[in-house]
């Protein structure tokens, strides 16, 4: 058996199913919240939380975690649920958290009328202050001890829109001493008047992440609550609340395993949103993007971006991973399913000044030679070629193996030729190249398996449609934008991110291509046709190139 060793939850799991712990119920959970776009960070905690429920015959719900109605939209609620069906995955449920506000609403009730949780009037600065640091204890607020029935007669408040946002939050009772900071008498409700995207105006009372967060996978009877390293310090907490709450043995079980960063890019939704707001990137799902909608966009796959999760694996650590490891895993996938055709970015024309004019042959050529089964397609061929400009050079070093007076090379599927020279403009830029064939060096005739030591790609100038495409590179300049703290994130960006070029040529086969579609453009990448595109305006974005040429 060639099965992966085991990552750490999945052995936690795995003991808890021997142990017949839930009596062997194994449910997680997804739970974004609706402020932005997914990312493929998103999509790690996705490939876990959904990954787990499948292996183990369990459950997945998606779970909005929509506690916080000022940044959130249903825009992002919608986006959100078409990125995990892309990638492949299909959740049980849809809960929101917004459906448990009265049943969260009850619970910081039950814990006012306990002794537990009490209004607190103070500024945000004045609550900071007294929270101390983690050497210094913090010190009780003067509201700490107020009678119970005022606590609960202002709570009410806090809900109805008496009170001003900021004016008073509630507080859990704890221990204003305790080593985990968390402990502090944490704020559980704040007031916002803003509009809820779901229950509108209803609440102006609306609870904190860490109140709502362990609630909610308890009322929905989550058993491993999986997310990132940041919330282990927040775990003695959410266990606190669920000891207050609950009145069996159940207790969802919170496990953190380290976040995705990626070299080049960065994560923060925050951020994110600026460039979109601030119209840096065309969209959330431009395809410079580290969105989920980006990449598709792109033509990243969805089993290429699961690949590569897989092969980064989970752990306890946080770091950050190599962006090529990516590109690795999206060229892997290309590679074995695409079709490989011939575009030409930057075209210049090659005559074979001794091929018949007006003559067109039709060239069979493989369409992957990765999979025999996705068969072979006729190319046309004729007198006038056009050839990417890089591939002539008047005065060419020995080791260049493609046109340059004198030289032979073959073109692919095709005939070899030899270069007999160029044409300039006026400024001296060769505007067009020279070549004769040798007719007995086309597939079938005896010269077919000549080698000469290049071969380069073409496109029969009669037959070649025109192109827009679209070069996109690294979003950043540095590798760990998040990193450099003491500079403005927009400042790191790569100014070339984003080359367009006009004038571009593709083999006629490309005209009944859809947007989405992907094709390996030979020698030079693989290639998607954007969203944008149309029959008479085609339009292809670079997923990436064929092989990583990044210079640090
Ligand atoms: P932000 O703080 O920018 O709003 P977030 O990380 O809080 O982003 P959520 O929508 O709350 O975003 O995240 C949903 C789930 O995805 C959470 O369980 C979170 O831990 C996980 N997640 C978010 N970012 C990453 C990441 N970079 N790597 C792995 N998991 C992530
Ligand atoms: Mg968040
Ligand atoms: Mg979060």
């Amino acid at each position: 058996e060639n099965r992966k060793s085991l990552n750490f939850i999945e052995q936690i799991v795995e003991n808890d199913l021997k142990e017949g712990k839930n009596d062997g119920r194994i449910q997680t959970r997804f739970p974004p919240e609706p402020n932005g776009y997914l990312h493929i960070g998103h999509a790690k905690a996705i490939c876990l939380d959904f990954g787990i429920a499948e292996n183990y015959g369990g459950i997945c719900n998606l779970r909005f975690d929509d506690t916080n109605p000022v940044k959130e939209d249903v825009e992002y609620v919608d986006s959100i649920m078409e990125d995990i069906k892309w990638l492949g995955f299909h959740w049980e449920n849809v809960y929101y958290a917004s459906d448990y506000f009265q049943q969260l609403w009850d619970f910081a009730v039950k814990l006012i009328k306990e002794g537990k949780a009490y209004v607190d009037e103070q500024t945000a600065e004045e609550i900071a202050i007294q929270k101390g640091t983690p050497t210094i204890p913090g010190t009780n607020s003067p509201f700490r001890d107020r009678p119970i029935e005022e606590s609960l007669e202002l709570f009410n408040k806090m809900n109805s829109g008496e009170i001003p946002e900021g004016k008073m939050v509630l507080r859990a009772k704890i221990d204003m001493s305790s080593s985990n900071m968390h402990f502090r008498d944490p704020i559980i409700y704040r007031v916002i008047h803003i509009p809820h995207h779901r229950t509108g105006t209803t609440w102006k009372a609306y609870p904190m992440y860490d109140f709502a967060h362990g609630q909610s996978d308890y009322f929905e009877g989550v058993t491993h609550s999986l997310c990132t390293l940041e919330f282990e310090v927040h775990r003695p907490l959410y266990d606190w609340f669920l000891d207050q709450l609950a009145d069996t043995d159940y207790r969802p079980r919170q496990i953190e395993f380290n976040r995705l960063n990626l070299t080049y890019t960065m994560m923060s939704k925050r951020k994110l949103l600026q460039l979109v707001q601030e119209k840096i990137v065309s969209g959330w799902d431009d395809p410079r993007m580290p969105t989920i909608a980006g990449m598709r966009r792109r033509g990243y796959t969805p089993r290429a971006i699961r690949n590569f999760i897989d092969s980064i694996g989970y752990t306890k650590y946080d770091g950050i991973n190599d962006i090529s490891l990516l590109e690795f895993a999206v060229r892997e996938d290309l590679n074995a399913h695409v079709t490989r055709v011939s575009g030409v970015i930057d075209p210049i024309k090659l005559i074979i000044t001794n091929y018949p004019e007006g003559k067109v042959e039709e060239m069979s050529t493989i369409n992957n030679p990765e999979d025999e089964s996705m068969g072979s397609r006729n190319l046309k061929f004729s007198r006038e070629l056009w050839i990417e400009r890089e591939d002539f050079m008047e005065d060419a070093p020995k080791k260049y193996f493609r046109l340059t007076p004198g030289s032979e090379v073959r073109l692919k599927s095709a005939y070899i030729v030899k270069c007999t020279g160029c044409k300039k403009d006026e400024e001296g830029n060769v505007i067009e190249v020279y070549a004769e064939y040798d007719p007995d060096t086309k597939s079938g005739m005896p010269e077919a398996n000549r080698r000469v030591k290049g071969t380069i790609h073409w496109i029969s100038v009669p037959h070649a449609m025109d192109a827009e495409v679209r070069l996109y590179d690294r979003l950043f300049l540095v590798e760990d934008p998040a990193g450099e703290k003491d500079k403005d994130f927009k400042e790191l960006l790569n100014p070339d991110s984003l080359i367009i070029k006009k004038n571009c040529k593709v083999e006629e086969f490309l005209k009944d291509a859809k947007p989405g579609d992907s094709f390996q453009f030979q020698r030079i990448g693989y290639f998607n046709v954007d969203i944008e595109s149309t029959p008479d305006n085609l339009v292809f974005n670079r997923t990436v190139a064929l092989r990583d040429s990044w210079k640090k």
